[in-house]
């Protein structure tokens, strides 16, 4: 690692060097899928996707409310409108039933232009990908993969990033593959996309940089995350989606019973970016983090406040964004310490931990 960066610092080729190309076909094979665009975050990455399909105001789109901001800023960013749908208790990821019946409402109602859905692959599971494709294909939505915690997930032998029309992930460091800072990427099969982002990228670049033929953003991917990626990614295949896998494992056989579970379907292959019990309430769940706290264990609640309650979103129809499955997880939810270097002792430690005092 320590070699990859000094590697790049002597080059002196900081900025779209050799090693982002490297980057974006080695994560391109990895995932299977004909075009990686690095980026400067999982944020911009689901915003190049907007732009390339031109949403924009008076479109609808449908987004779950359980997810990190990221996923519906970018929307309400493009001037269109978020719709918030709710999720599945047992998975976290998008409810189809609840999607199609925001769907139809908005058609209802006559005031916005469905235009796509963004399903979240939260906490590393891919969502129902399946029926959402079907969903999509039945209203002629574009459907972006938000795959900021997916990377690595599976469901039978494709890959996350390969289950939208176009899919966004990011390398903030928490995520299953992180870089040293800030980074992410697009992928797609589709060419005419992959040509509009990877000018969006650069500043609407046409033929060079200084023709610029549409409004862009500056959100290259750097070179020292490339080459950060480019040792990630390795040890990424070789044992870390294994071993947190094992992990992720451990934790249910110890917890099962004891607390809710995470759930992965039959089919389905979770890369863990966190493991999610659940818990009977608010002040079962505030006294389990400070028992947790007391043995020096870290927790996190993801998300304390689903999109349909956020603050920036308050402008929107209240009616139209119900999601109680988001509210009713909000208050339970507790996400456990996960990564592929866990050990057994400490994980043993927190199992008995959580035990002990529920
Ligand atoms: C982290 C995250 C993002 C945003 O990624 P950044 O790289 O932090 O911009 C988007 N969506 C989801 C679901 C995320 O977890």
């Amino acid at each position: 690692m320590d070699q990859a960066i000094l590697d790049v610092v002597a080059s002196s080729a900081y900025v779209m060097g050799p090693k982002v190309k490297e980057m974006e076909t080695a994560f391109a094979e990895y995932v299977g899928v004909k075009h990686c665009i690095g980026c400067a975050s999982g944020t911009d990455a689901l915003l190049l996707a907007l732009k390339a399909w031109n949403v924009k105001a008076g479109d609808a789109v449908f987004v779950p409310s359980f997810t990190f901001f990221a996923s519906a800023e970018v929307v309400a960013i493009q001037g269109a409108t978020p719709v918030f749908v709710d999720v599945d208790p047992d998975t976290f990821n998008m409810d189809v039933r609840d999607l199609i019946y925001k769907i139809e409402h908005v058609v209802k109602a006559g005031q916005l232009k469905p235009k796509a859905i963004i399903a979240v692959d939260l906490f590393g599971l891919p969502a129902d990908f399946k029926l959402i494709k079907e969903v999509a294909k039945r209203y002629g939505l574009y459907l972006l993969e938000d795959a900021a915690q997916g990377f690595g997930g599976r469901i039978g032998d494709k890959e996350a990033g390969t289950f939208g029309d176009i899919a966004a992930t990011s390398f903030f460091p928490a995520k299953p593959v992180g870089c040293y800072g800030d980074g992410g990427a697009v992928f797609t099969n589709n060419d005419e996309w992959a040509a509009l982002m990877d000018s969006y990228h650069i500043h609407g670049k046409g033929s060079d940089r200084y023709d610029n033929v549409r409004i862009g953003l500056n959100s290259r991917l750097d070179s020292i995350q490339a080459a950060i990626l480019l040792v990630k990614l390795k040890a990424f295949k070789e044992y870390e989606l294994v071993d947190v896998n094992k992990v992720a494992e451990r934790y249910t056989e110890k917890l099962q019973g004891v607390v809710k579970t995470p759930e992965v379907p039959k089919g389905f292959y979770s890369s863990w970016a966190q493991y999610t019990i659940q818990v009977a309430n608010k002040e079962v769940r505030s006294k389990l983090q400070e028992a947790l706290k007391a043995e020096d264990i870290p927790t996190a609640i993801y998300y304390p406040i689903p999109m349909h309650r956020q603050t920036a979103f308050s402008y929107l129809d209240p009616k139209m964004n119900q999601c109680p499955v988001s509210d009713y997880l909000a208050d339970r939810v507790l996400a456990l310490p996960i990564h592929p270097y866990l050990t057994e002792e400490d994980q043993d430690l927190i199992c008995e931990t959580i035990i002990a005092n529920l």
